[in-house]
């Protein structure tokens, strides 16, 4: 757990969040401010910052974030989606904790 962050915070209950799905390794929640009908964000427990900090130790904890999108897609009504993961700052990255965006069902441009 980094104190200072925001999504290390939400896995641990210390701010709240819309959550969706919770399992040993991985958390899902909709995003606050969405830009789709649907956007959810797949989220590991763990804190690591970027996919860039990630290395084949990692591997079975990617290929778990992969797998939830469709499965959490699909009970959210979606028969397709875009995932989304920024990385680094230069990559849009806006919080410091390896997440995946999930939309679908049209984007609302904001
Ligand atoms: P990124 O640019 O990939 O780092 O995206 C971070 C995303 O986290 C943005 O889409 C934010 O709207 C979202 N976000 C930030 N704080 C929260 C929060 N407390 N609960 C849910 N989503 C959040
Ligand atoms: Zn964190």
């Amino acid at each position: 757990m980094d104190e200072n962050c925001i999504f290390c915070k939400i896995v641990n209950g210390v701010i709240p969040s819309k959550k969706i799905y919770e399992d040993e390794a991985m958390i899902a929640f909709f995003d606050i401010k969405p830009m789709a009908r649907v956007h959810l964000l797949i989220v590991p427990k763990l804190h690591l910052e970027t996919l860039k900090d990630c290395d084949g130790s990692h591997q079975a904890l990617l290929g778990k974030m992969l797998l939830l999108a469709p499965v959490l897609a699909k009970e959210h009504g979606l028969s397709g989606f875009k995932t989304l993961i920024n990385t680094g700052r230069e990559g849009g990255q806006e919080v410091f904790h390896l997440h995946m965006h999930v939309f679908g069902g049209g984007l609302t441009g904001s």
